[in-house]
Order: structure tokens, then C-alpha cells, then sequence
């Protein structure tokens, strides 16, 4: 089975500390790569942790806040150094493009690549052949963005006797109804669901960005395997989260309780706390699958029943 991790670039809020770069996520399956936001330094992480810059990506940008955009320009600089030649997809909200573009004709940025921009809208924004991306509207102090990156749904189990019992002669038909379509056998029709299991669903990430909790986001999540979410502050600062649009990590396990999520990772740490030990504490009261991201961690994401 295919391998799929979470390597955390960035586990801070708006300022770095010691240990704490900014905020940014890789989604690392198959030597492919979405990035989820790109905070300064970024690139430097990429490097530290093996990443390699000029993968098959996607970056996908929560929001305008430079703790989550400011390192793009020097991501996408380095990516030209290197050659990259391949087309690189960027998702986020309008804003974004225009801010790249006129940044990018500043400071007389020419790429050896193609950008190709996509506008961050609910439901699925992007199609690839071994995933997709869906958005939902975050809720935070400027138009902001949550992503889930889920693999695509793979036909259930071939039940090879079935197909022998009905009369399908093994060769291409067996493959025609592997890849879900119906074939004709001595002018009857099989049809896929007559020899294969249920559907094997993918994989799920998803990530909050800078966020309230919401019912939204609640369903959104439902059941994701690794839920990344805004844990900005401890539960005795609920007051500033709730000012400043952030999460407390109780907030953050309450609502990976309500989505039935698998697991937790708390992340976005205001360097306030010099330790989030108590962060991860009072999450675990509520949802005990919940861990701290830190920088340079490596998560991997089973895979499910074969
Ligand atoms: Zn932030
Ligand atoms: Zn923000």
C-alpha cells in the first residue's frame, strides 16, 4: 500500500520561537507533495527534512496573514534556481494571486515554470489522479480557508471465483470490471457490482488553518484519519482565542471528538508557552488521540483495510 505522511515544516503561530518554525504542513504520498501554507523558511525546511523542491505539488494557502504566506515568494524562487520545469498549482483564496503577481513583477521574479492559480470555494476544488482537495470556509479575522486532502476511492476486492461462476473468461474483461464497467458475456450483461467488494475509501488529512471552531468545520472533518487543527492557546486564554479568531486545544479535541476523527494534531502554538505539555493535557481529557505537532515531526497515515 502506498505510503502516506504528514511532515510538519512549522508548528508556531504568528511568531517563530527556538524550536517553532512557521506554519507549514506537507502532505507527502507517492513522491507527490501538497503543502499546506508556506511560512518563512519554509524552503529551508524542505531542504532540512528531505523534502526535494521540485516534486509533483500543490500549495494550498489558508489565508492572507504573512505567518502563512511569507515564505512562498522564496519557495517559488528557488524552485526556478533548481530548474523545476514542472507546472505548479497554487489553491487559495483570490487575494493571494494578486499578491504573487505583484510581488512577483516588483521584484522582476521570472519563473522557468507555469503558475497555475486556483480560487479556494467550497467542495472540491482540485482533481488529481491519486486525490483530490476539498475546501471549506474557515472562520477567522480575514477571509480564511480549511482544506481536507483525500485520497481517490478505490474499487472494492475483485472476487476472481465470482467472475469465473458467472462465465467471464479471465484477460481484459477481468480488468474492464476491476476498473468499474460493466462487459458483455454471451449477451448478458455483468455488471462491476456483481464481482467486486464495497469501495474502498481513501485516506483523509485535513487541515483547519487559523480558525474558530464551527459546526462547519465539524461535518467538514467528519472522520478524517488525522485532523490538523488550530491549537493557538491554552484553555484558561479562551478569551484571547475567541478575540484574536483562534483555537484553544480543548476547542480544537472538542470539535475532533464531534467530527469522529481519528486522530489529533495540535499545532499553531503561540509562543507564549514556552511548553504545550499542558496544551496536549487538557486536549487528551476530551479526545485522547490528540498529540503536539512539532517542527521536523514525520506522522504516517495507515493505510485501512486492504
Ligand atoms: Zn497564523
Ligand atoms: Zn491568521
Amino acid at each position: 500500500m502506498t505510503k502516506l505522511e504528514v511532515v510538519f515544516l512549522g508548528t508556531s503561530s504568528a511568531t517563530p520561537t527556538k524550536g517553532r518554525n512557521l506554519p507549514a504542513v506537507a502532505i507527502r504520498r507517492e513522491g507527490e507533495v501538497v503543502l499546506m501554507d508556506c511560512g518563512e523558511g519554509t524552503q529551508k525546511s524542505f531542504v532540512e527534512y528531505g523534502l526535494g523542491i521540485n516534486k509533483e505539488m500543490v500549495i494550498a494557502i489558508t489565508h492572507l496573514h504573512g505567518d502563512h504566506v511569507n515564505g512562498l515568494l522564496g519557495l517559488l524562487q528557488t524552485m526556478s534556481m533548481s530548474q523545476r520545469g514542472k507546472t505548479l498549482t497554487i489553491v487559495g483564496p483570490e487575494g493571494l494571486f494578486r499578491w504573487v503577481k505583484t510581488s512577483m513583477e516588483m521584484l522582476q521574479i521570472g519563473l522557468l515554470f507555469d503558475l497555475q492559480f486556483v480560487a479556494a470555494r467550497p467542495g472540491v476544488v482540485l482533481r488529481r489522479e491519486a486525490y483530490r482537495l476539498r475546501c471549506a470556509r474557515a472562520k477567522h479575522s480575514v477571509d480564511a480557508w480549511s482544506y481536507v486532502f483525500e485520497e481517490t476511492p478505490r474499487p472494492g476486492v475483485f472476487d476472481s471465483n465470482r467472475a469465473v461462476a458467472l462465465g467471464v473468461p479471465e484477460g481484459r474483461k477481468w480488468s474492464t470490471l476491476q476498473h468499474g464497467r460493466s462487459v458483455t458475456v454471451d449477451g448478458r450483461t455483468i455488471r462491476p457490482s456483481e464481482v467486486l467488494g464495497p469501495r474502498r475509501d481513501g485516506r483523509r488529512v485535513g487541515y483547519s488553518g487559523d480558525t474558530r471552531p464551527t459546526a462547519t468545520l465539524a461535518r467538514f472533518f467528519s472522520g478524517v484519519d488525522l485532523l490538523i487543527f488550530d491549537s493557538t492557546f491554552a484553555a484558561r486564554d479562551a478569551e484571547r482565542a475567541a478575540d484574536r479568531m483562534h483555537s484553544t486545544s480543548v476547542e480544537a479535541a472538542e470539535l475532533a471528538k464531534k467530527a469522529h476523527v481519528k486522530r489529533l494534531a495540535l499545532t499553531h502554538f503561540s509562543a507564549r508557552y514556552r511548553s504545550v505539555s499542558a496544551l496536549v493535557r487538557e486536549a487528551k481529557k476530551t479526545f485522547p488521540e490528540s498529540f503536539a505537532a512539532s517542527d521536523g515531526m514525520f506522522v504516517d497515515v495507515p493505510a485501512k483495510g486492504q
